[in-house]
């Protein structure tokens, strides 16, 4: 199954995602996290990459369908996989598509996780990620057990350069702009389910699974 998860940045995305991959054992694929690991390896892309992601902006679609090409071409794509963070962009979708149907597959279902403006604000603002498995809490929403640590691989916590509130700001301007019409794009295809992103982490990730069935 070929799911794609959609929303703005701090829906919950990424957490929902690495859950769901889990549940239904399909690799999870975030265009931001594959972005970020060509910047700490300094490859070409990265370097490239590097100045529109802490701008908040969004990185060229040439860019990150070559990237997101290659990711889909892995082995462990072959039974499906849990997008997250792309497509991003009209063009995105529709190139994902066109690459799909030239081998007889399609998006079977896309989550669009629904969370109020203010609330994306609070929860990107307190975020803090794990180094090691790129797990996410939040300071006041879901602290660690020890402060700085994940419970889930001892790694160390961080905040994401993005996460300061100028680039939020910025990142979700560019979401309302760029993204947000994908909604529609795939609502109108029929395989679009409303979700709302707004509830424990275990109740939102239940309205997910319930979604794709
Ligand atoms: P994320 O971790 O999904 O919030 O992505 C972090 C940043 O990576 C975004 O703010 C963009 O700069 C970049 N990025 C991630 N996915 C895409 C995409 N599909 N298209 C363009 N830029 C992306």
């Amino acid at each position: 199954m070929n799911v794609v998860l959609l929303g703005a940045p701090g829906a919950g995305k990424g957490t929902q995602a690495r859950r769901l991959a889990e549940h239904l054992g399909l690799p999870p694929i975030s265009t931001g996290d594959l972005l970020r690991a060509a910047r700490s390896a300094r490859s070409s892309l990265g370097q490239k990459a590097e100045k529109f992601m802490a701008e908040g902006k969004l990185v060229p679609d040439d860019l990150v369908i070559d990237l997101i090409r290659e990711r889909l071409s892995g082995k462990d794509c072959l039974g499906g996989y849990i997008l997250d963070g792309f497509p991003r962009t009209l063009r995105q979708a529709e190139v994902l598509d066109q690459n799909l149907l030239q081998n007889g597959a399609k998006i079977d279902r896309v989550v669009n996780l629904d969370v109020d403006p203010t609330e994306l604000v609070k929860r990107l603002s307190g975020r803090r990620q794990c180094r090691g498995c790129g797990e996410n809490f939040h300071v006041s929403f879901h602290p660690p057990k020890r402060e700085g640590i994940c419970d889930r691989c001892g790694g160390a916590l961080f905040q994401r350069e993005d996460d300061r509130e100028e680039v939020i700001r910025k990142r979700l301007e560019v979401y309302q702009k760029e993204t947000k019409p994908l909604v529609e794009y795939y609502r109108r295809k029929g395989n679009l389910k409303d979700v709302t992103g707004t509830g424990g982490l275990e109740e939102v990730f239940a309205a997910i699974v319930q979604a794709l069935k």
